[in-house]
């Protein structure tokens, strides 16, 4: 078997390039994804069809194989796309373009010398995509689809970093559902958990794209408001009181009300740490349990 017919069985695309970068090699996997017939490509430089490599970081390594022979590895996380070659995989995905992992190394003659460059390309589109939903899975409330708590602590901790950094405010809403004991105790915990999920329904049409709405705790939710003030941050939190409190909501042959209390506070004190900012809108949600529940209660630092 020739050395030609090892590289065009392999799944995964072999790239040489010469001391001039003209492609010498473009095994059959390369011809199939990139439709880029190896006639045609092989003996041209390989910028004329991957102009986005035609730049410093992509001719240092190619420099740094051919000087030292070492090896450099490439992922698009970091480098962009070396090869953009449209997703074909028959997975469900939301990758536009193959997903890629690319290795460079040297290919040496009998005297040792690096007289080509070589590069795998590997499909890693599967595995990129097992990765997004496994972080989006870790990031979500099981019950209402929700961001969950720890997902919140990430972005409430980015938020106060961008407060200290650039002095960029935000809102907190804290949210408790009013009485939920009892309507677990009178119609039954799957009633009680189909509230929890109609309330997350009806929190998610107030939210705006760069909004993070969360399930706190058990029957708690938090909203986080990036560059909203107070006044703000309480229309919306208004909104969402009178939007619950005329919801009926419909379980078996029985219609159920609720209603929900609300605190919330806004950060823009730099000198303020997440546990303030959360401590003051769980106090304002206090107050609003306290004078009477159903009702938003904002409270400043
Ligand atoms: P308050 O107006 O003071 O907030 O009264 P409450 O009854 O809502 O407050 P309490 O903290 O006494 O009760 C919260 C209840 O929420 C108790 C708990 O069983 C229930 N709960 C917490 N998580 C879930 C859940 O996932 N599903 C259901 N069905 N109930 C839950
Ligand atoms: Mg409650
Ligand atoms: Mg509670």
């Amino acid at each position: 078997m020739s050395f030609t017919q090892i590289l065009d069985t392999i799944s995964a695309g072999i790239i040489i390039l010469d001391r001039d970068l003209k492609v010498l090699k473009w095994n059959n996997w390369l011809e199939r994804y990139s439709s880029i017939k190896a006639e045609e490509i092989q003996g041209k430089s390989i910028f004329k069809y991957f102009p986005n490599l035609d730049v410093p970081w992509f001719l240092r390594n190619c420099k740094s194989v051919f000087a030292f022979g070492n090896f450099s590895f490439f992922s698009q996380k970091i480098h962009n796309y070396c090869f953009p070659f449209k997703n074909v995989t028959t997975l469900d995905t939301s990758f536009e373009y193959m997903q890629q992992n690319c290795t460079m190394g040297p290919i040496r003659d009998e005297a040792s010398q690096v007289q080509y460059i070589y590069i795998l390309v590997q499909d890693v589109t599967d595995i990129a995509d097992y990765e997004k939903k496994l972080t989006e899975i870790n990031n979500r409330d099981g019950l209402t689809g929700l961001y969950n708590r720890m997902y919140l602590n990430i972005q409430l901790d980015d938020e106060v970093n961008r407060l200290k950094r650039y002095g960029r405010k935000f809102s907190l809403i804290m949210l408790d559902i009013d009485h939920f004991k009892a309507i677990n105790d009178n119609y039954g915990h799957l009633c009680g958990d189909q509230v929890l999920r109609n309330i997350s329904g009806l929190l998610g049409k107030h939210k705006r794209a760069v909004d993070v709405i969360a399930r706190y705790g058990g029957e708690e939710f938090c909203c986080l408001l990036p560059e909203t003030s107070l006044e703000e941050a309480e229309i919306v939190a208004e909104r969402i009181r009178t939007t619950v409190e005329k919801a009926v909501f419909l379980y078996e042959d029985s219609n159920i009300n609720v209603t929900v209390s609300l605190g919330l506070t806004e950060a823009k004190d730099p000198s303020l740490s997440l546990e303030d900012i959360l401590k003051k809108a769980d106090d304002a949600l206090y107050q609003a349990k306290k004078g009477g529940r159903n009702q938003v209660v904002k409270m400043v630092f």
